[in-house]
């Protein structure tokens, strides 16, 4: 310490005598000494720039130092990833993770985790085999196509078809369909740096077929159609039908490729759910390749799946950019039990989570909203009214966006609402900083706990004991 000690910083102990102190002796046992010396230097950091800044003599003693540095450690030794309750109305919530794994898929992931596997050996020839040999033959029989390969997730997929296959080429498109998704992926972008030129096709609401004829050309890498899932054009709009479109290109003796973004392998009509187009359905429309996610109505891991001809599946294949995108043990471990899973329509909604949650009766969800609400209210007493509300869910990551699922829930809503929601915005904190954090959504002065994603009725309320809405509150 070069600078001059004035009298508070003195006041300080040194890093060493507390290192020596009986109070800290247990947090060395339960941390290493590394992490103890490493907190307990940047607690005295932080109090010695406080005393800086404010000019205050050091209110602190030692034992409120070690305090300070054993919740700092308690804090640092917490994984930062954790759980949290999604009740924001949005099933596959990419900001909290998209789709819950299948439990047959956690083992798989887990048996993958623990050692060595045949990942990339072929158990029957004795010799080297792909990583997709996992997954391709499920990934044709589920969706008619004649090969398929995965990457990292469907933006990489995009890249990986547009690099492979129009490298230096054109690629029409229909300027209805230059789509952004959560802000870093906007296709416009990712075709430059995939290498392809743009050529944006017809208007923002309508787009012909004619467009597109008249835009193929010599310098035609693919045609490319966008599946505008987080937004809807409405009124007076066309676009070109899919299936012409394909015709078209197959003339012309170019690839049709389809991002279907949210790519269902079944048809969520048979489970009450509103029809999103299918894997298979777009293949049979004409598309030569068609991408999706693995992590949103498929309901496993994050991954980008590409799926069609066998002859352009194999030039993917061999592009080197393939290596740099590939996928990891254990998403083929999770892939590959999903897609066993989905090859049995009848048992998956008892089997896959996301589209149980989608399912769910809407009214377990509201006798799930009553029985909560009495134990909330209690807590929130003289604080904040709790009322059971109907609200509407959306399935999320694109799907569907136009179409609400009717759901239920608690409205949690301040007594008395100060300046600028700030009585609103602590209650959303409050529940933020429980064990499993709560995340909910805030909507006409409410915070709204959407019970569509709540499976675990009873760890909710288990920690409804330790929410502190006054502190927050005052904040
Ligand atoms: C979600 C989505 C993507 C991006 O997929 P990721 O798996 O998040 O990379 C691309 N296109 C469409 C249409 C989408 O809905």
């Amino acid at each position: 310490m070069g600078t001059p000690e004035t009298s508070p910083r003195a006041a300080l102990p040194s890093v060493d005598r507390l290192l020596r102190s009986h109070e800290t002796a247990p947090l060395i046992a339960e941390y290493g000494l590394h992490a103890v010396t490493y907190a307990v230097r940047e607690v005295l950091g932080d109090l010695r720039a406080d005393l800086r800044d404010a000019n205050r003599p050091a209110e602190i003693g030692g034992v409120g130092i070690v305090n300070r540095v054993s919740a700092r450690l308690f804090e640092e030794a917490r994984p930062s990833l954790r759980p949290v309750f999604n009740l924001t109305g949005t099933v596959l919530h990419t900001n909290l993770g998209r789709a819950p794994l299948p439990p047959e898929a956690i083992e798989a992931v887990a048996a993958a985790a623990r050692g060595a596997s045949n990942l990339e050996y072929d158990l029957g020839a004795g010799k080297r085999g792909d990583r997709d040999d996992h997954v391709e033959s499920w990934l044709c029989r589920l969706t008619g196509a004649e090969a398929a390969t995965v990457a990292n997730n469907n933006a990489a997929a995009i890249m990986l078809v547009l690099n492979s296959l129009a490298l230096r080429k054109e690629v029409p498109t229909s300027r209805g369909e230059l789509i952004e998704i959560g802000g870093s992926f906007r296709l416009p972008d990712i075709m430059a740096r995939s290498g392809c030129r743009l050529r944006e096709v017809g208007t923002t609401n309508r787009t012909h077929l004619r467009d597109f004829a008249e835009a193929i050309g010599p310098r035609t890498g693919l045609v490319m159609k966008v599946c505008t899932s987080n937004y809807v054009i409405e009124g007076f709009t066309a676009s070109a039908d899919q299936s012409a479109l394909a015709r078209l290109c197959n003339d012309r003796g170019v690839p049709f490729v389809v991002d279907l973004g949210s790519g269902s392998l079944v048809d969520l009509r048979e489970f009450g759910l509103p029809h999103e187009p299918t894997v298979r359905e777009t293949l049979e429309s004409g598309a030569d390749i068609v991408t999706f996610s693995g992590d949103k109505l498929l309901g496993g891991p994050q991954a980008g799946i590409i799926v069609g001809r066998r002859d352009l599946i194999e030039r993917i294949r061999r592009n080197p950019m393939k290596r740099a995108l590939r996928v990891d043990k254990l998403t083929v471990a999770a892939l590959s039990a999903v897609l066993r899973m989905s090859a049995d329509p009848a048992r998956l909604v008892e089997r896959h989570p996301a589209l149980r949650q989608l399912t769910r009766p809407l009214d377990q969800i509201r006798k799930s909203a009553e029985r909560l609400r009495p134990v909330l209210a209690a807590k929130l007493d003289g604080v904040a009214s709790v009322e059971i509300v109907d609200c509407g869910c959306q399935i999320g990551s694109g799907a569907l966006p136009s179409r609400m699922i009717a759901s239920a829930g608690l409205a949690v809503r301040p007594l008395r609402s100060a300046r600028g929601g700030t009585a609103l915005k602590g209650l959303a904190a409050a529940f933020r900083k429980l064990s499993t954090p709560v995340i909910g959504r805030i909507q006409d002065g409410s915070f709204i706990m959407d019970f569509r994603c709540l499976e675990d009725e009873s760890a909710f309320a288990a920690q409804v004991a330790s929410l502190q809405p006054r502190a927050s509150v005052a904040e």
